[in-house]
């Protein structure tokens, strides 16, 4: 099976009627790269910089930062790579940041709204990509918008840095794009309001699923109780699919579960044409998109996300085993 899917790698995942879906993988540290080139994956559709926060015994230096920064853009070539800002606390806690006690961490104070307050934290990142990225592009997604003005703040802070750089005379980015995530409700009910303020947005499935259901993500209780292929959930995706489309900003799912090829079945039904996954997933997920018929799909789920079922899941697999996926 393993060399069934070498041989898929230079294909592209294209659906039988023309349909292409962009495969990215989701990484963090400089041994990800390999995957790349092995995998045939179109670009980094999420670089999870907190790891070099987690993984260290204190905060890593702006130099420290460059350094892998410019490693992962040289083993990158012409591939895309979507760098986000350090999305810390909560379930990414760095053990030697003082953190005040918060009875529910994964709704506090974290992600871009530690960055917003401490710009001291976020600014020598920006930096140190900003220096990485000269006379590249620069892709900067920002963890865990909930309303759009943390954007414009956000935006500020990336200006000062970009006016630091003229300032010292020294190259920038050929291009800086902004994007944002879409992973708390509020920002997802809203992003007609947000996807004019960037350039393109990603969806976090992980963290959305866990608010949509009221269920932490961290909790082994809660595990598997809800299906992300819920009806419910996957209307409410549909819903800021389309929003993303309307306002045409390229969307990227980079939720864990769309390593599951019957989840990223129904996410490409719902018109979600970029998905990032962990390596090992690029192989079956590619088999999967050039058996379906995209039309046909879409045509199949679109009654099926009124249901009041509490999963798809059974059908969707059904659906496969007919196609031949
Ligand atoms: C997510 O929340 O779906 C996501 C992609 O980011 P993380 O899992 O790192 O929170
Ligand atoms: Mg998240």
């Amino acid at each position: 099976e393993q060399k069934a899917y070498a041989a898929l790698r230079d294909l592209p995942a294209v659906t039988r009627d023309g349909t292409e879906i962009e495969l990215f993988l989701n990484a963090g540290l400089a041994i990800d790269m390999p995957h790349l080139e092995a995998t045939g994956a179109v670009g980094i559709g999420l670089f999870r910089t907190e790891l070099q926060f987690l993984i260290g015994p204190q905060l890593p230096t702006a130099q420290e930062q460059e350094m892998l920064y410019r490693s992962i853009l040289d083993g990158a070539g012409n591939k895309s790579i979507v760098f986000r800002t350090a999305d810390l606390g909560s379930d990414k806690a760095a053990t030697y940041m003082k953190m005040s006690h918060e009875a529910n961490p994964a709704m506090g104070w974290r992600g871009l709204r530690m960055s917003i307050d401490r710009e001291g934290l976020i600014r020598p990142q920006l930096r140190a990509l900003i220096a990485a990225a000269e006379g590249r592009e620069l892709n900067i997604l920002l963890p865990l918008v909930t309303t759009s003005d943390e954007i414009v703040q956000a935006r500020a802070i990336i200006d000062k840095e970009i006016e630091r750089r003229k300032r010292q005379d020294k190259p920038l980015p050929s291009a800086i794009k902004l994007g944002a995530m879409i992973e708390i409700p509020s920002a997802a009910w809203r992003v007609e309001h947000i996807a004019p303020l960037v350039d393109f947005l990603s969806l976090g499935g992980n963290d959305l699923a866990q608010f949509f259901f009221a269920a932490d993500r961290e909790s082994d209780k809660l595990t598997g109780r809800y299906d992300p292929l819920h009806p419910a959930f996957l209307s409410f995706l549909k819903m800021i699919a389309d929003k993303a489309n309307l306002a045409n900003k390229p969307i990227c799912y980079c939720g864990e579960q769309a390593a599951d090829p019957l989840m990223a079945m129904a996410l490409m039904a719902l018109d979600i044409q970029r998905l990032s996954v962990p390596a090992s997933s690029i192989g079956p997920l590619k088999k999967m998109i050039r058996s379906i018929d995209l039309n046909e799909l879409v045509a199949w789920l679109e009654p099926r996300l009124q249901s009041s079922k509490q999963t798809l899941r059974d059908e969707l697999l059904e659906y496969a085993y007919r196609n031949g996926v």
